[in-house]
């Protein structure tokens, strides 16, 4: 079996070390014996590379960089990309892509970018001198059927830790949160929501990179892009996961909050 991770724009958003979860996901699929190919969706790629993929991970980036993106992402692109995401194609949206993803984004400095609406969200930057929300983030996962199912692979609670890094606010339309905030600012730092989750999209202000530090998600991805792909159960064998398993719990106490 094989899994295809369309990578977007990895030039442009990679400012914040959001290919760790590229990484993750690739490995963790090779370490089960699938076969992984890892597709650029950038400047380069057409609508039919990006309806080719079977999960997608979209990084962070800086204004600027952003505004290239959604230039360039437009057309029969930003259809297969909507197409994509509405069949249930799984997804990891950190940061800046999540805030494409929505209706739009109003930088700091500049003109408002529109977004491709995929997700009843938006997200402002309140200007150069405000503060960014900076820091480690905890949340738990509140998404009702993800919940569910990670609790079902776990055993346990969801909770996610990442370290958060943006000066975009986004508030949500009637899409769901991803969770709730347990330490940290997450959407706005107003509402005590954090990302957002549609369809198989996990929408997120959490990098750090996050599927390193919260493995069961991406082996919920690769469950979830195998089992669309081929129509069949799909069962992972488990994997040691003992040091990050360390490296949450260490987090957990240095931040305390018992979860
Ligand atoms: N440019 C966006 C912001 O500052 C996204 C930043 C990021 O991707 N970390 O809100």
């Amino acid at each position: 079996m094989e899994i295809i991770i369309g990578w977007l724009y990895p030039k442009l958003m990679s400012t914040y070390g959001d290919r760790g979860n590229v990484i993750t996901i690739e490995r963790r699929a090779q370490w089960r014996g699938y076969n992984v190919t890892v597709l650029p969706l950038d400047q380069n790629s057409t609508a039919e590379d990006i309806k080719s993929v079977d999960v997608i991970v979209g990084g962070g980036a800086q204004d600027r960089q952003q505004e290239i993106v959604m230039r360039d992402l437009q057309g029969a692109k930003a259809d297969a990309m909507r197409e994509k995401i509405e069949n249930g194609t799984p997804g990891v949206f950190t940061c800046g892509s999540p805030q494409l993803l929505g209706h739009y984004y109003e930088p700091g400095l500049g003109q408002r970018i529109e977004g491709l609406g995929i997700l009843d969200l938006v997200s402002i930057h309140p200007g150069e001198n405000s503060k960014r929300c900076i820091g480690n983030l905890v949340i738990e996962v509140t998404a009702s059927r993800l919940a569910q199912e990670l609790e079902a692979m776990t055993g346990t609670k969801p909770y996610l830790v990442g370290f958060e890094n943006h000066g975009g606010r986004t508030k949500l339309g009637k899409v769901e949160a991803l969770g709730r905030v347990v330490y940290g600012l997450g959407n706005n730092g107003e509402d005590g929501t954090e990302g957002a989750f549609y369809q198989n999209a996990i929408a997120t202000y959490s990098h750090g990179p996050l599927l390193p530090k919260n493995p069961f998600v991406a082996d919920w991805l690769i469950q979830t892009a195998l089992r669309l792909k081929y129509q069949q159960e799909i069962q992972l064998t488990s994997l040691d996961d003992t040091l990050a398993m360390q490296g949450r719990l260490a987090m957990f106490k240095r931040l305390k909050v018992s979860c």
